[in-house]
């Protein structure tokens, strides 16, 4: 406990400390932050004009939330991120389940304790993390584990009644002045919803057949997958109508916010005898299939494409880029596009498929891969420009190249190819050889998909030839 802060009920009203309820907390803190130019979400990439301002009206209006959105859409994160919209500290009855108001204790045990021992109750501080909760939503919870169980002995006593009873609190309660997150509220039982419904407006509830008054201070926000939420019947019209804001997430717009993220969240190893460069090209490519992905017919759309499927590829396409550089003793770790089978491992536990049929799946990646990679190139070049490259390998040239070749193989390649050399100098190589194979491999792999050049695979190793 911080020094200098009241420990008893008497010590905290002779300091005229006022207590205000957990919304209009997090309203005046977010008006402070707004005046002062604080910013709430600072590693919440892409919503700043969508999202983020939605959210804070919400909040300054003291609205209930609803997140709408896909898997993956920082719903999570953004949640986790109001705690710093909660008071430093925050007084509160001292060894109260639920953090019962000093100056209003709505527990049976506080209420006793404030009428025997008064002002000299004493009171803990509480921090932000401890007024935090939240739960995923699945079929089988019930009221006692989110609002909580009277003791059935002594229920079966007769010696309480109503709001006499001693309860067991649930997740919800313990959350009491705090901020409490319900996660995929539609696969709540519907009598579960019923409940928290009552809780939220009535501010009481019914357990076993007892109705309870529960006047709790808790801020409840909610997230949801836009198709349950709109289904009919997955959450009941009056909890529906009870929330204030709704507030729909999405994945990132922009390939430069997609991207962004990737390198954000990536889990980062030091090591300080290799030397990571990544191509601008080979990122876009990354961001690509996954904007892809969430596209394509053959993709569960419901379940959507999350941004953790570009930081999985990306960190396998750099894994694979490093096991090369080790194994052929290069000091440059960069990825090229004969790493990017080794996404699939990734992307594959990221994505749901409509489909059912073995093995087809990892057809379907491969495609979503060459539809990126071809989408990127186009965007760097036009094949015309590169016509001179195609015509020298319609004259009989052909070579090969694969994810374990040697860099400088590839600037022989490239001084061997007229035109290439052209082509190359616009990917900004700095002359180094493992850049310069990133944008062979690149540009020979641009102009196959093209239809340009064609493509053999022989025993790991990818031909191209005329
Ligand atoms: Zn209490």
């Amino acid at each position: 406990m911080a020094k200098g802060l009241p420990k008893t009920i008497g010590k905290l009203r002779a300091s005229g400390y006022q207590v205000v309820s957990v919304k209009q907390e997090m309203r005046r803190n977010l008006m402070q932050k707004i005046r002062t130019g604080e910013e709430l979400f600072s590693d919440i990439v892409g919503y700043e004009e969508s999202v983020i301002p939605q959210l804070e009206n919400a909040i300054l209006s003291g609205q209930d939330i609803i997140f709408l959105g896909e898997r993956g859409q920082a719903k999570s994160r953004m949640i986790r991120s109001l705690v710093s919209l909660l008071d430093e500290r925050v007084p509160a009855i001292a060894g109260c389940e639920i953090n019962d108001n000093p100056y209003r204790p709505i527990c049976r045990s506080c209420r006793d304790r404030v009428a025997e021992e008064g002002d000299n109750v004493e009171i803990a501080w509480l921090e932000p993390e401890q007024r935090y909760g939240e739960k995923l939503a699945t079929p089988d919870i019930t009221i006692a584990d989110l609002i909580g169980e009277v003791d059935p002995i002594k229920v079966a006593e007769g010696r309480y009644l109503s709001d006499e009873l001693t309860i067991h609190y649930g997740l919800i309660p313990r959350t009491n002045r705090g901020i409490f997150c319900i996660n995929e509220l539609p696969d709540l039982a519907e009598r579960i919803q019923v409940g928290l419904f009552n809780i939220m407006e009535e501010r009481d509830v019914q357990i076993r057949g007892y109705r309870v008054r529960l006047p709790l201070d808790v801020c409840l926000l909610v997230t949801a997958n836009p198709e349950d939420y709109t289904n009919r019947g997955r959450i009941i019209t009056p909890l529906k109508d009870r929330y204030g804001a709704q507030i729909r997430t999405h994945y990132p717009r922009r390939v430069e916010h997609e991207i962004g993220i990737m390198e954000q969240e990536m889990y980062r190893f030091d090591d300080a005898d290799y030397e990571v460069i990544v191509p601008q090209y080979m990122k876009e490519i990354v961001a690509e299939i996954t904007r892809l992905a969430r596209r394509s017919p053959d993709v569960n759309q419901r379940s959507g494409v999350s941004v953790r499927a570009s930081i999985a590829d990306y960190e396998s396409l750099l894994a694979n880029a490093l096991r090369r550089a080790i194994r052929i003793g290069e000091r440059e770790v960069v990825p090229r596009i004969s790493d990017l089978p080794y996404v699939i491992p990734a992307i594959s536990g990221k994505v749901e498929f409509e489909t059912v049929e073995d093995g087809r799946e990892e057809q379907i990646l491969e495609k979503l891969i060459q539809g990126a990679v071809v989408a990127v190139f186009n965007r760097y070049f036009n094949v015309v420009e590169l016509e001179d490259v195609v015509i020298r390998f319609k004259t009989g040239l052909s070579v090969e190249v694969s994810d374990t070749l040697r860099s400088p193989e590839y600037v022989k390649m490239n001084r061997q190819v007229t035109g290439l050399n052209r082509a190359v100098a616009k990917l900004d190589t700095e002359g180094k050889p493992p850049l310069v194979a990133s944008a062979v491999e690149f540009i020979l792999e641009g102009l196959h998909l093209n239809k340009r050049l064609n493509k053999d695979r022989v025993a790991g190793r990818v031909q191209y030839r005329g």
